[in-house]
C-alpha cells in the first residue's frame, strides 16, 4: 500500500492541470462576495462536460482585478508544493476570463507577478500554456499565435488546446495553420485530444496540431495502431484518471486504460485535470491509481519520471529532476 508520504517525496511533475480548475471553495466565495454576485453551488460531480466548463466560466469571471489574478495564481503554486510538485506545466484559456477579453498583455503580466512572488517565496516554478478554445475560429487561433509571438513574454511555454470536441466537431484541420506557425516559432504544443473525442482526435492532434504531447489521449487505446505509433515516437499522455471517472468516461478506475497504454509501451503520466473542482490532489490520484492497479512505488517513481521528462521546464530543472543527488 502506497501512502500520501511516499507519493508527496518523489520527484515529479505535473504537465496537465487548468488554473481555471484550481479554486478553493473558500476562494470562490470570497471572490463572489467581493463581486457582489449570489455564491453558486460548485459540485459538478456526475455533470457533463459542458455543465463542467459553464462553471468554470462562471469561477473566472469573478476574478476582476490584476491582484485577484495574481493570488490566484500564487494559490496554485502553494497547491503543487503541497503535493510536492517540483515544476508545473499551467493550461491557462483566455476564453474563460471575461474580465480580461482583449487585455491579454495584462492578464498575463498579473498571472505573472503571482507565479514570481510564489518562487521567491519558494514555491516550485510554473510555465502557462496558453490555450485555444475548440470553439474559436481559425482566425482567432492565428491572432493568439501571432500574440505569443510578438510577445515571447517568458513566463509562456507553449500553445494549448482544449474544450469540448465532441460539441465543437472536427477542428484539428482548422487550427493547423496556428500550430504550425506556433511550432516555426519555437513554442511547445500540448493538445487535449481523446477523450471527448476518439483516437481519430489524438491522429488529428499529432497530425495537424504537431502535438508534443497529448492531455489526456486516453481514447487511443481503441485504435492498436495508434497505441503502437505513440509508444514509437515517445509521445506522452497527460493522462488525468480521477478527472475521466468523474466525468462519466469511464465507470471507475478499474476500467480506466491507463494500465493498459502503459503496458503497451506508451509514456503516461498522472495528472489532476481541475483539482479543486473535483475535489481530488495530485496526492491522492498517485495513490488511488497505484491502488486501483497494484502498482508498487518503483512504478509510480517511473511515472514520476515520464512528469518531468514531459515538462516543458528549463533543461537544467530537468536534470536535477532526474538525477537527484
Ligand atoms: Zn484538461
Amino acid at each position: 500500500m502506497i501512502d500520501a508520504e511516499q507519493v508527496r517525496a518523489l520527484p515529479k511533475a505535473e504537465v496537465h492541470v487548468h488554473l481555471e480548475g484550481c479554486f478553493e471553495p473558500a476562494d470562490v466565495e470570497a471572490l463572489a462576495r467581493w463581486a457582489g454576485e449570489p455564491i453558486r453551488h460548485l459540485d459538478v460531480t456526475g455533470s457533463d462536460l459542458s455543465v463542467f466548463l459553464e462553471v468554470l466560466d462562471w469561477t473566472c469571471g469573478l476574478v476582476r482585478t490584476p491582484e485577484q489574478l495574481a493570488r490566484a495564481a500564487y494559490r496554485f503554486a502553494e497547491r503543487e508544493a503541497h503535493n510536492g510538485v517540483a515544476y508545473a506545466d499551467l493550461i491557462v484559456n483566455p476564453t474563460h476570463w471575461s474580465t480580461w477579453r482583449n487585455r491579454l498583455d495584462a492578464f498575463v503580466d498579473a498571472l505573472d507577478a503571482g507565479f514570481r512572488e510564489a518562487e521567491e517565496d519558494g514555491l516550485p516554478p510554473t510555465g502557462v500554456c496558453i490555450s485555444l478554445l475548440r470553439q474559436q475560429s481559425p482566425a482567432e487561433a492565428l491572432e493568439l499565435v501571432e500574440w505569443l509571438i510578438a510577445r515571447q513574454h517568458p513566463r509562456v511555454v507553449a500553445l494549448s488546446i482544449d474544450g469540448n470536441e465532441a460539441a465543437a466537431g472536427r477542428t484539428g484541420p482548422g487550427f493547423a495553420d496556428a500550430f504550425r506557425r506556433a511550432a516555426e516559432a519555437g513554442l511547445h504544443r500540448t493538445v487535449h485530444a481523446g477523450e471527448s473525442s476518439g483516437p481519430e482526435g489524438v491522429r488529428d492532434a499529432l497530425e495537424y496540431l504537431l502535438a508534443e504531447r497529448i492531455d489526456h489521449g486516453v481514447r487511443a487505446i481503441e485504435d492498436s495502431d495508434l497505441v503502437r505509433e505513440l509508444a514509437d515516437r515517445r509521445i506522452p499522455l497527460n493522462v488525468c484518471p480521477g478527472s475521466n471517472v468523474l466525468l462519466g468516461r469511464y465507470p471507475d478506475r478499474s476500467h480506466h486504460p491507463l494500465e493498459d497504454l502503459r503496458a503497451a509501451g506508451v509514456r503516461v503520466s498522472i495528472n489532476t485535470d481541475d483539482p479543486a473542482l473535483m475535489g481530488h490532489s495530485l496526492v491522492s490520484e498517485y495513490v488511488e491509481t497505484a491502488a486501483a492497479y497494484g502498482w508498487t512505488l518503483e512504478t509510480l517513481r517511473e511515472i514520476a519520471h515520464t512528469s518531468v521528462e514531459a515538462a516543458f521546464c528549463r533543461e537544467e530543472l530537468r536534470h536535477q529532476l532526474l538525477d537527484p543527488r
